[in-house]
């Protein structure tokens, strides 16, 4: 027998009192188990609702035949398929049903942004035909802010139910990081960032929001640095270099420098981090062969 616990810092799946299996901080959990399940099932990350239409439709096409879809595995004890991400997928990109946030004083459709509310609990519960309560761990202050457990689970829309039971009822909200891309539950929407570590190689000792601060700064050091070597090129090298070609050269490198930033400044993600300082960092290693 599988039992949720949630209590004030931790989330885990216990197996008849014999150990268990650990989900993470209560933040973090959530955003934990889709991570696990977008790894085991790459074709379905960020999966929209008509990806899951088509999903649907190869489904019955290959029925005779071994799909990768249809592969499930063991996970925190529960069985396991690519169906479970496509679901909450479907309802974390419902973005009709998500509240508006204010960016830069401008109101718009907060994408990757959920105030979740019981209701968008309950009608989770209801869509999954889960009959089985929450249980507080404090009868006393039935807030659930100490934490909350679900007996004899079998699925994992059940452990995605106990979770955003927790959240909306103390107050929390989804938000997908901008830049490790995984989702946390924060108390305010302003949060862009998670408390995991960054996944950029060499920036992994850094937290999201720390790592985000850090690349900016080094991406921007770079490019000053092999930017001046363009300019420079003529008194660094024998051979007499054409000003126009410089000229070229300094406006492809800016161009190219500058669609990055565009990127960045929209959100802030590794990979496209990853992506800058590898450009960056071959560009300066093409100039020392010159
Ligand atoms: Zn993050």
């Amino acid at each position: 027998m599988l039992q949720l616990v949630i209590d004030d810092e931790n989330v885990k799946v216990i197996k008849d009192d014999l150990g268990g299996y650990k989900l993470g901080t209560v933040k973090n959990a959530f955003g934990n188990i889709l991570a696990v399940l977008e790894q085991q099932f790459p074709f379905a990350v960020n999966s929209t609702p008509k990806a899951y239409s088509k999903y649907f439709i190869s489904r019955f096409k290959n029925s005779l035949e071994t799909n990768t879809a249809e592969k499930e595995i063991l996970l925190y004890g529960l069985k396991c398929s690519a169906y479970y991400l496509f679901d909450i997928n479907l309802f974390l990109s419902d973005s009709d049903r998500w509240c508006y946030i204010s960016k830069r004083g401008i109101k718009q459709k907060g994408e990757y942004k959920i105030n979740l509310t019981m209701q968008d609990v309950e009608i989770w519960r209801v869509h999954h035909n889960i009959t089985k309560a929450v249980i507080p761990v404090d009868w006393n202050n039935v807030d659930y802010a100490k934490g909350l457990r679900i007996d004899n689970i079998t699925s994992f829309y059940e452990l995605f139910y106990g979770l955003l039971y927790y959240y909306a009822f103390n107050g929390l909200k989804l938000v997908k990081c901008e830049h490790c891309g995984r989702w946390f539950a924060t108390d305010n929407l302003k949060n862009k960032y998670c408390h995991r570590k960054s996944v950029v190689k060499g920036y992994e000792h850094l937290m999201c929001e720390q790592a985000v601060r850090n690349l900016y700064q080094q991406t921007t050091r770079k490019r000053k640095i092999i930017y001046n070597s363009i300019i420079n090129q003529v008194s660094n090298t024998k051979f007499y270099v054409e000003d126009d070609v410089i000229e070229k050269e300094k406006t492809d490198f800016s161009k190219k420098c500058d669609e990055y930033k565009i990127k960045l400044d929209k959100t802030a993600s590794a990979e496209v981090f990853a992506e800058y300082l590898i450009f960056l960092n071959n560009y300066k290693q093409e100039m020392k062969r010159m």
